[in-house]
């Protein structure tokens, strides 16, 4: 984090605000066959793309409206590679400091082909040339064969493990994106059925014990291929698209399909094996994902059950707030990729002032916009709402041990700066027993 950043984080916090963030869908066309998404190749969308020219003047609002980090997203950005990389250029000219894109892998199939070292290395070095400062690479499943039958992209994980030294070397360590599904464990996640079990409580034991396996070998298998950075995507299956006030996607991220469908039982179980592995996994690779951010969403959960835990307090998500969806079908601005029916038009007329700065939404689990709202709640009600703060220390203390476990270990992880390697030695120290010494 530079000085400027955080000055600005702090001028941001004063006035009851965040930093800006916007997610900016270039497109939703896309070459993969992802079952756990609406815009995967064979489905029957209308295909859209943003014109270049929207896109550089949407950068230049954001810039100007004091927008900290933007997301090329998709589809797949990278079927439009040197747009992309002349529109991170244009926000990094535009004063935005946090710039991401990611793709499918797509480019890193046959890499057994003679040249791919060196089409690689042409790539690296041309992005390594923008002021990008993430750079995703998605991945489904532990088990290679399971995510390239699921991405429909033969050989890709051998592809992006050759690719991933290249990166390195050119100065960018990607991060993996996991889009939480239930064959992330492969065979062993995908054949367990509520059926096969005598009980309720049995059936979630089982669950919890192998996705638990599942996401251990997933953080192993990552690390494998040379990974350094790792995030999880939760799963966003949208249920409630029937009633009128109820999401609408205008991101169609999101699909109906068994693989992404879980009960709230059953997200309760997911997410605590979730958590355990991120403790586990956290001394070695930097894992994005805030504990403290997973315990409200268990939390959240378990509230909603048919014999309900304990209600706690958690944050309103900051989407339409400080943070914005920009669809590639009209190139409106929406509060976030799923509330599809509050078009708030084209994002240089909005004025960010006039919006509500406490948010109360909390109607899905998108990571994107929940994780980064939970980790700046209590320092938002720190400065304008010390009673809140307060009452929730009392009624949930174990979410502020988390959180302030996670703002050091972000402090650890140099804040996920996808243009560094990882501090190993600092990272060490959240190991249970702490850094081993000789
Ligand atoms: S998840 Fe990404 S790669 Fe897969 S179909 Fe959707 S847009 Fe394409
Ligand atoms: S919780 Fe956030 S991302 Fe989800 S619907 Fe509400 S504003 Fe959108």
């Amino acid at each position: 984090m530079t000085l400027l950043s955080v000055l600005k984080t702090v001028t941001c916090l004063a006035k009851d605000r965040v930093p800006g963030q916007l997610v900016i869908q270039i497109t939703n066309q896309c070459n993969a066959t992802c079952p756990q998404c609406g815009m995967r190749k064979t489905a029957d969308i209308r295909r859209t793309r943003l014109e270049a020219d929207v896109i550089r003047q949407l950068l230049d609002a954001a810039g100007e409206k004091g927008v900290q980090a933007v997301s090329f997203t998709g589809g797949e950005p990278l079927l439009y590679l040197d747009l992309v990389m002349e529109l991170i250029s244009h926000a990094g000219r535009a004063g935005i400091p946090y710039i991401r894109t990611g793709t499918n892998g797509f480019l890193f199939c046959g890499s057994r082909q003679p040249g791919f070292r060196d089409r690689i290395k042409a790539m690296a070095d041309k992005l390594a040339a923008t002021p990008l400062r993430n750079f995703w690479i998605s991945l489904d499943s532990a088990v290679p064969k399971v995510h390239e039958q699921m991405r429909g992209l033969p050989d890709v994980v051998r592809g992006i493990e050759t690719a991933i030294p290249i990166f390195h070397d050119a100065g960018i360590f990607p991060s993996v994106n996991l889009g939480i599904n239930r064959l992330v464990g492969g065979p062993s996640t995908r054949d367990l059925h509520r059926k096969g079990f005598s009980s309720d409580t049995a059936y979630l034991e089982a669950f919890y014990q192998r996705f638990h396996a599942a996401f251990d070998r997933f953080f192993r298998q990552v690390t494998r291929m040379g990974f350094t950075i790792a995030n999880t995507c939760y799963p966003m299956s949208i249920e409630d698209t029937g009633s009128e006030d109820g999401l609408q996607a205008v991101y169609a991220a999101t699909a109906g399909e068994a693989v992404v469908r879980f009960t709230r039982e059953e997200k309760v179980a997911l997410y605590q094996a979730l958590a355990a592995n991120v403790t586990r996994h956290r001394p070695y690779l930097r894992i994005f994902t805030p504990l403290s951010a997973l315990h409200t969403l268990i939390a959240q959960h378990q509230a909603l059950l048919p014999s309900p835990g304990p209600a706690v307090e958690t944050a309103g998500c900051r989407g339409g707030t400080d943070y914005f969806f920009i669809g590639s079908d009209d190139g409106h601005t929406y509060p976030c990729g799923y509330r599809g029916r509050e078009d708030l038009g084209p994002f240089p007329d909005l004025d960010l002032h006039a919006l509500n700065p406490v948010p109360d939404c909390r109607q899905c689990d998108w990571e994107c916009f929940r994780d980064p709202s939970e980790l700046f709640s209590p320092l938002l009600d720190a400065l304008h709402r010390p009673k809140r703060v307060l009452k929730r220390i009392s009624h949930d203390p174990r979410f502020f041990s988390l959180w302030q476990k996670d703002l050091r270990y972000y402090a650890a992880c140099g804040y996920f700066n996808g243009r560094k390697p990882s501090a190993l030695s600092r990272l060490a120290w959240f190991a249970p027993t702490g850094p081993k010494t000789c």
